[in-house]
C-alpha cells in the first residue's frame, strides 16, 4: 500500500518537476497546453496504476491534477482533463464506470466555477482552499460510494480513513510546491524588471541632458528666423513644422528626464497631499475638455521619502493616460488616496476602453503605446517611480469597462 502511494505520488510530481526544470523562466511564452498535457498523463498513470488497500478497495489521486487545473485554469483548460479522464476509464471499463461519469461530471460543473475567485486569493489561502475541495471531493466520493454498496462495513471505513488524509496531504504537498514555484517566477520577473529601469534610468538621465540644451537652441533660432520678412509663406509652414517636431522632441526628453534618478534638491519627506492636490488641479481642465468627471478623496496621515517631481509627473501619466481611455465619450475618473496598516494606497480608475490580459503584461516597456500620438513612455515612468519607493502596482483591467491602477507603497 505505502509502495503505490509512493508511486502515485512521483505521479502526480512529475509535471511540477518537468514544469519547474524546462519551462520556469519562459513565462511570457510557456505553453498552457503543455501543461494540460503534464497533467493527463499524470492522471493516467494514476489511473493506471491505483494505491491498492489490504482489504481489497483501490483508489487512486487522479482528482488533484484535476482539481488543481480546474482551480488555476477554469473551464476551458479542465475540460481537455475531463475529456481524458472519462475516455480512459471508458476504456478500462468494468464496474462502477457510469458513476465515475457521473461523479467526474459533477466535479467539472462545480469545481471549474470557483476558479476566477480562487486566482485572486493569496499564495497561503490558496493551498488552503485546495485542500478543502480536495478532502470535500474525496468525502463527496465516498458518500457516492456508500450509497451503491450493499452494505457499509469496517472495509469502507479503513478506506475512508486511508483516502481522506491521502488526499489532503498531497494536495497539499503539490500546492506548495507550485505556489513556491509560481512566487519564484514572480520574485525573479521583478528583480529583472527594476534591473532594467535602473539601467534605462542611467542612460536617460546623460543622454536626456546633452539632448536638451540643442533642442532650446534650435527652438530659439528657429522662431527668430519665423520672424524674418523675407520668407514666403511656403517657407513659414516649414518653419512651423520644424517647431511643432522640435515640441514633440522636447516632450520626449522631459519624459525620459522625468525617468531619471531623484535629485536630492526635489527630496521630500511628506503624505502625498500637496502632490496630490496639485497634479489633480492642473489635469481637470483637460478632463473638462474630454468631459470627464474627476472625483478626489484623501485620506493618508503617513510620511515617507520621495522625489517630488517624479511622484507629480507620475501621477499625471497615470490620470492622463484613464482620460484618455475614455476619449470621446466621458466618464468617471477617480481618485483615492487612502492608508493602511503601513501602506499607503492609491487607486486610480476610469471607465475607459481597458486593456487585456496580454496589453496588461505589455504596461511599462518603453515605447508600447496604442495611441497615434503617443509616446509610450508614461507607463514607464510610473514603474520605475513606484519601483523607486519599492511600491507595488496592481492593474485590473477589462476591455469596455475600465481600468483601475491600485498603487501601495509600504512605509
Ligand atoms: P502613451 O499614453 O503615450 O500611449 P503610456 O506608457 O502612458 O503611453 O501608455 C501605454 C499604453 O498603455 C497606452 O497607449 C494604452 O494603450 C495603455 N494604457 C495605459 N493606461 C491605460 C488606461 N487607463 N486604460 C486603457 N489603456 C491604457
Ligand atoms: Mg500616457
Amino acid at each position: 500500500m505505502f509502495e503505490s502511494l509512493l508511486l502515485n505520488f512521483l505521479f502526480l510530481l512529475i509535471p511540477v518537476l518537468i514544469y519547474l526544470i524546462f519551462f520556469e523562466y519562459k513565462l511570457h511564452t510557456y505553453n498552457k497546453n503543455i501543461l494540460i498535457l503534464l497533467s493527463s498523463i499524470s492522471m493516467i498513470l494514476c489511473m493506471a496504476l491505483p494505491i491498492k488497500l489490504e482489504i481489497g478497495f483501490i483508489f487512486d489521486l487522479r482528482y488533484i491534477p484535476f482539481i488543481i487545473v480546474a482551480l488555476f485554469g477554469g473551464y476551458k483548460y479542465c475540460f481537455p482533463l475531463y475529456i481524458v479522464l472519462n475516455i480512459y476509464r471508458f476504456m478500462i471499463g468494468g464496474a462502477g464506470t457510469l458513476q465515475s461519469f457521473l461523479f467526474s461530471s459533477v466535479i467539472f460543473m462545480v469545481v471549474p466555477f470557483f476558479s476566477k475567485w480562487f486566482i485572486e486569493k493569496n499564495a497561503k489561502k490558496r493551498i488552503f482552499i485546495a485542500a478543502f475541495i480536495s478532502i470535500f471531493t474525496i468525502i463527496f466520493y465516498l458518500s457516492t460510494l456508500a450509497a451503491v454498496l450493499p452494505a457499509i462495513g469496517a472495509e469502507f471505513w479503513i478506506l475512508t480513513v486511508n483516502s481522506v488524509p491521502t488526499y489532503a496531504v498531497v494536495m497539499v504537498i503539490i500546492m506548495i510546491l507550485i505556489e513556491k514555484i509560481i512566487d519564484n517566477i514572480n520574485t525573479s520577473n521583478s528583480l529583472l524588471q527594476s534591473e532594467r529601469l535602473n539601467v534605462l534610468s542611467d542612460l536617460s538621465a546623460s543622454v536626456s541632458h546633452e539632448i536638451r540644451n540643442p533642442l532650446t537652441v534650435t527652438n530659439g533660432f528657429l522662431q527668430l528666423l519665423n520672424k524674418s520678412k523675407t520668407l514666403t509663406m511656403e517657407e513659414k509652414t516649414y518653419i512651423e513644422y520644424a517647431l511643432l517636431e522640435l515640441k514633440r522632441a522636447e516632450n520626449i526628453v522631459s519624459d525620459f528626464l522625468a525617468f531619471a534618478k531623484p535629485q536630492s534638491e526635489n527630496m521630500i519627506y511628506s503624505n502625498l497631499m500637496e502632490e496630490t492636490e496639485y497634479v489633480k488641479n492642473i489635469i481637470t481642465p483637460y478632463a473638462n475638455m474630454h468631459q470627464v468627471d474627476v472625483q478626489y478623496s484623501f485620506n493618508n496621515s503617513l510620511f515617507f521619502k520621495y522625489d517630488k517631481n517624479q511622484i507629480q509627473q507620475c501621477l499625471i501619466n497615470l490620470y492622463k493616460n484613464g482620460i484618455e481611455a475614455m476619449k470621446g465619450k466621458g466618464g468617471i475618473l477617480s481618485i483615492d488616496v487612502s492608508e493602511q496598516k503601513k501602506a499607503i494606497k492609491i487607486k486610480i480608475k476610469d471607465n475607459g476602453v481597458g486593456m487585456t490580459k496580454e496589453e496588461v503584461l505589455r504596461l511599462g516597456n518603453p515605447y508600447y503605446s496604442t495611441k497615434k500620438e503617443g509616446t509610450g513612455l508614461g507607463m514607464l515612468v510610473v514603474y520605475s517611480t513606484i519601483n523607486k519607493v519599492n511600491g507595488k502596482i496592481q492593474v485590473d483591467s477589462e476591455v469596455g469597462k475600465g481600468t483601475t491602477f491600485t498603487i501601495s507603497i509600504p512605509i
